[in-house]
């Protein structure tokens, strides 16, 4: 019964963090949660949805707080197990008192605000580097946080990737809207989208966001127009922070010559790098005043940038 939970909890992309709290749960208290809850359902597998859905978007509808919200959402998700909505929430509640009075698992309560942080730079910079070491020092801290990227794994995402693969022609312009559709994707798609998984108490830490979009289509077409579709968007949330790994396009080459055996579109030519960094700094100039933008030197090695990253980004957990 426990390791259907867990491939059940698993084929749920953004539930890792019910699989940590699981990892601390009692065998024994779970088997008594499932064996009173099978009395009112026979079927295993409605159980454990039911069970895995309250952990997720179960909270979310119940922070909604008014049971004019909530209940609705309820009632449809009862009605899509083949439950009633009392049988639904009195397994919510239950579902609730399961993870109850264990202290390591942090409680919503004790949780800071989640936080959006976006990695930006050259490719071979380092981010995803940085990144994973991020999120596994903010789960460290008892945090939970996840990390996206753009282009998404979207239809849009995928016409996006074929271009800068430079398998079809695209021109700037078309660059800068395919880029807005599906950054509007990343922040309101209903299963992997970052207000969802903010809603969620997930940090979340996304592997390039607009900043991309001024520095690279901004080269080839109208910057202001880019900077306006994206800021003024009512659905693309500005970031809580923004860090830029500043890295010598040299190196960054370099780097990424050891890793890859084909470059990508913007990658081929170091001059185009420069001019790429260039517009990065030039963006943030402008932006600085409504952002919090850092800039941190990359080109020194993995853990030295890793700590002054982490000393950032702690100082916005105590916020
Ligand atoms: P990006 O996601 O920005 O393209 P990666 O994190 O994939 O960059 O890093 C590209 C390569 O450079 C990887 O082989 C990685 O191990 C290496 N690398 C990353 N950061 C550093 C660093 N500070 N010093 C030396 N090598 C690094």
């Amino acid at each position: 019964m426990l390791s259907n939970l867990r491939l059940l909890v698993l084929e749920n992309p953004t539930a890792d963090f019910v699989m940590d709290g699981l990892e601390q749960i009692e065998k024994r208290r779970l088997i008594n949660w499932y064996e009173r809850s099978t009395q009112r359902s026979e079927e295993l597998k409605t159980v454990l949805d039911a069970f895995l859905w309250c952990c997720t978007d179960g909270e979310y509808a119940a922070d909604l707080g008014d049971s004019g919200a909530f209940t609705p959402v309820f009632k449809k998700k009862a009605d899509e197990l083949g439950i009633t909505t009392e049988m639904l929430l009195s397994l919510f509640f239950s579902h609730d008192a399961l993870f109850g009075d264990l202290n390591a698992i942090p409680q919503r309560a004790d949780i800071d605000a989640p936080l959006f942080i976006v990695f930006e730079g050259l490719d071979g910079s380092g981010k995803s580097t940085q990144i994973n070491m991020l999120r596994d020092r903010l789960k460290q801290m008892g945090r939970r946080a996840c990390v996206t990227a753009e282009p998404t794994s979207s239809a849009t995402g995928g016409l996006i990737r074929d271009a800068l693969s430079n398998n079809y022609k695209r021109t700037p312009s078309e660059m800068a809207a395919l880029f807005l559709i599906d950054r509007i994707s990343h922040n309101v798609n209903p299963v992997w989208g970052i207000k969802k998984l903010l809603n969620e108490g997930m940090d979340v830490i996304s592997d390039r966001y607009y900043y991309s979009s001024f520095a690279y289509q901004g080269m080839g077409t109208d910057l202001e127009w880019i900077m306006d579709m994206n800021l003024r968007c009512p659905d693309i949330l500005r970031p809580d922070l923004c860090i830029y790994l500043d890295v010598n396009p040299a190196r960054s080459r370099s780097r990424l010559a050891g890793d890859r055996t084909h470059l990508e579109i913007f990658e081929n030519d170091e001059s185009v790098m420069e001019e790429t960094r260039k517009r990065f700094l030039d963006v943030f100039k402008k932006l600085n005043v409504d952002e919090n933008i850092c800039v941190i030197d990359a080109n020194r090695p993995i853990n030295v940038v890793a700590d002054e990253i982490f000393n950032i980004v702690s100082q916005y957990c105590k916020k």
